[in-house]
């Protein structure tokens, strides 16, 4: 699938974003512990930890893999299939397979 600009952007922003808020407060905290740090301050970290987490897994690709240009069925596994019949996508000229999307 090609239309995934807006998909991609969305979960960097918000990681970005909350990765800018986690920065600050162990500005905050400081040298201190971690364990010194508010319930908020720690909330803030683990929201942080799992946008990266998920931001990983939604653009992380598989090199085993390949999307075709096809509105369905578009993953083809390269050890199956270099050429779509359907679409005539080759394998050199298309992205690998988002790890998220491969079932
Ligand atoms: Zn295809």
């Amino acid at each position: 699938m090609n239309n995934n600009e807006s998909e991609l952007n969305a979960p960097f922003l918000q990681a970005f974003a909350t990765g800018l808020r986690a920065m600050d407060v162990v500005g905050k905290v400081g040298h201190r512990k971690i364990l010194d740090a508010t319930p908020e301050q720690l909330s803030t970290l683990a929201h942080f930890v799992l946008a990266v987490k998920k931001l990983k897994e939604t653009t992380e690709t598989n090199p085993d893999y390949w999307d075709c240009e096809c509105e369905a069925n578009y993953i083809h596994k390269k050890a199956d299939r270099l050429a779509c019949h359907r679409c005539g996508a080759t394998q050199d000229e298309q992205p690998d397979s988002r790890v998220s999307e491969i079932s």
